[in-house]
């Protein structure tokens, strides 16, 4: 195992998650209490805490997840529209210690965020 956090845990493979994509440096997959009819996250599978703790060692894997997440959202139809968000800490509602990128669609968003 790599380490404790549920995440972790979904990468390597010791508690399933419905998985959208995975390649060497990250993985996607359905969020179990999903806030639209589409609700993904892309996580990368370097232990990545929050936003806080990236470097510029980490620009490309970044750049990655998003490009992933984008290339979900066609595959997953979202035509019209989707967001990506990243909650850090506890200010920003971040409730699992792995960083994330949350792909939402399937409906309109409010603006600004609750
Ligand atoms: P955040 O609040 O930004 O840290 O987002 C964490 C997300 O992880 C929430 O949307 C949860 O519903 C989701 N989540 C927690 N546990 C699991 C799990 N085992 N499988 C899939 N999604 C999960």
């Amino acid at each position: 195992m790599l380490a404790d956090n549920i995440f972790l845990k979904i990468i390597d493979k010791t508690i399933p998650a419905k998985i959208a994509y995975e390649d060497d440096q990250c993985l996607a997959f359905h969020d179990v209490r999903p806030q639209a009819p589409t609700h993904v996250l892309v996580i990368p599978k370097k232990v990545i805490r929050t936003l806080d703790d990236i470097t510029d060692a980490d620009e490309a894997l970044l750049g990655h997840l998003m490009l992933v997440a984008v290339k979900l959202a066609k595959e997953l139809g979202l035509a019209k529209g989707y967001r990506l968000v990243v909650n850090c800490n506890e200010h920003g509602g971040q409730t699992v210690p792995h960083l994330h990128v949350h792909l939402i669609g399937g409906r309109d968003m409010a603006w600004p965020p609750g």
